[in-house]
């Protein structure tokens, strides 16, 4: 396969890019070739992007007509979500059943269904008179020409929840998909075009991190949204400042899962390694730091093993299957580095750590589990992004607290105890965007998805996303 750019509603060719290779990380083999957008790309993207948000194509469209575009979408990608989800595996190595078709594809249809109904949201600002003889009146307006960066780990899903709130708020956008992984992200053109939507009113461009610099430099653009890793948040941020752009970043995470003694054992070992297995741990709300409060360390730690050493590991499209590859050759040897200096430095490795036998060339790893590294380590501290949890234990509420809070990522934790009091005091304590009790990853459309700390801010998902792309402008009217 070979994609172009898809820019001001065509397959457009690069007019100063070059060719980038796409591969299966599943197999190691090539897979489509795409463009790697250069300057002149941008530019032309942006300036589609431009043209079309001034012109009101979009913008200018009432709510309810919006809603409707995004509604056809919706359907468009559920009556083709087999197609996307069979690409979406090819891609990323997810297992078809269990996650492209299984959980992405529902919920990014669900995702714009729930954006098409937020289109028509008017809650909010109150009109009234305020100085004597005005009436004042607040226009919640779509900030403009908005650039969206996304990652890799969910292409499809980041994909929509990045375009969803901002073709809600109407503005218009050059979507950029992380460099390995832009296969679904190109399919979705086909299906903009067939709801409706304006050309030039999505822009999709692939292309690596100076693609990215590019748009984030434009003078065009108004904000710039970025789902990836923190130090991209960070130089993201000091290029925006170049010209002010708003700066919308959900970046990396490190979830605790917080065990109190009165948990039920059995459903914590399933669940912490759901949540670290998923999507083989490349999940910015996977967790990553399992804390037991103190008697139950063992108990806890040996079921732990056990269903980690259960999860079935395996090709993308066997039946079956609960946890691929890793994305690519880079990042195995990224999460077999971590796990080897935390050996290295004394911590121990009581399952997994290793390459699993049988797989051919893809990037496989074992599920993992560390114990006895210490809590300011590197790998209690840093996003690994592969399938490791790390076992600590804990001797009461503070000690709980102070552990889940010591990292400099803020984006979700989970608790587990029957004791709603504690729960309640627990979850008021954690400095993470989303705390969960007595179960670690599910999401909805209408709950709001973002970091505290060096996870970043700005929310996904719900009605404050739609939100986060407008601007407020109060029109004061003089009444004599
Ligand atoms: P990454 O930061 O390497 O890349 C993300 C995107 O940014 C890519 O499209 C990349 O090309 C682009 N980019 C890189 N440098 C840039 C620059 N200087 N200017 C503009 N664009 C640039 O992240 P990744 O490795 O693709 O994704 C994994 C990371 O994403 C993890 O840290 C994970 O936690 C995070 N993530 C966060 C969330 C969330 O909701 N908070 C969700 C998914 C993933």
């Amino acid at each position: 396969m070979e994609y172009k750019l898809w820019i001001n509603g065509q397959w457009t060719d690069t007019r100063d890019g070059k060719k980038m290779a796409v591969e299966n990380p599943a197999t190691g083999e090539k897979i489509a070739e795409v463009v790697d957008a250069g300057r002149a790309d941008v530019d032309a993207a942006v300036s589609a992007a431009h043209t079309a948000f001034y012109d009101g194509r979009w913008s200018k469209l009432t709510p309810g007509e919006r809603s409707l575009a995004l509604w056809r979408l919706a359907d468009l990608l559920e009556k083709r979500a087999e197609d996307f989800a069979r690409a979406e595996s090819e891609n990323t190595g997810k297992p078809f059943k269990l996650v492209s078709l299984g959980a992405d594809m529902p919920f990014a249809v669900d995702n714009l269904r729930f954006f098409s109904a937020a289109a028509r949201d008017t809650h909010g600002y109150t009109s009234g008179e305020y100085a004597k003889g005005f009436t004042s009146i607040y226009r919640r307006e779509p900030v403009g020409v908005v650039a969206q960066i996304a990652p890799w780990n969910y292409p499809l899903m980041m994909a929509v929840w990045k375009i969803g709130p901002a073709l809600a708020a109407g503005c218009t956008i050059v979507l950029k998909p992380a460099p390995g992984t832009p296969i679904t992200t190109l399919m979705l053109a086909e299906i903009i075009a067939e709801a409706g939507i304006p050309a030039g009113v999505v822009n999709i461009i692939s292309g690596g991190n100076d693609t990215g610099q590019a748009l984030v430099e434009h003078p065009d653009v108004r904000m710039v949204s970025l789902t990836g890793s923190t130090n991209t948040g960070k130089k993201i941020m000091k290029t925006a400042a170049d010209t002010l752009k708003r700066v919308h970043l959900e970046l990396g995470g490190k979830a605790p899962f917080i065990v109190f003694d009165d948990a039920d054992i059995e459903t914590v070992a399933a669940t912490a390694t759901l949540a670290a297995t998923f999507n083989t741990g490349q999940d910015c709300t996977a967790a990553t730091r399992v804390y037991v409060e103190g008697a139950k360390m063992n108990s806890v730690l040996e079921a732990l093993v056990e269903a980690m050493r259960a999860v079935k590991i395996g090709q993308p499209f066997e039946d079956g299957v609960q946890m691929g590859p890793l994305i690519s050759g880079v990042q195995r040897e990224r999460v077999q580095g971590f796990v080897a200096r935390a050996k290295a430095s004394g911590a121990s490795i009581v399952t997994g750590g290793g390459v699993p036998a049988g797989l051919g060339k893809g990037y496989f790893f074992e599920p993992t589990v560390v114990v006895n590294a210490d809590q300011r380590s590197e790998i209690v501290q840093s996003e690994v992004f592969g399938p490791v949890l790390t076992v600590n234990s804990f001797k009461g509420d503070a000690e709980a607290v102070q552990m889940g809070n010591d990292v400099l990522y803020g984006l979700a934790a989970s608790l587990w105890t029957k004791d709603v009091g504690r729960a309640m005091r627990i979850a008021g304590e954690l400095e993470f965007g989303t705390v969960w009790v007595n179960d670690h990853i599910p999401l909805a459309s209408e709950t709001p998805h973002g970091g505290f700390k060096q996870s970043g801010f700005g929310k996904d998902l719900s009605a404050e996303a739609v939100s986060d792309y407008k601007i407020t402008k109060h029109v004061m009217v003089k009444n004599a």
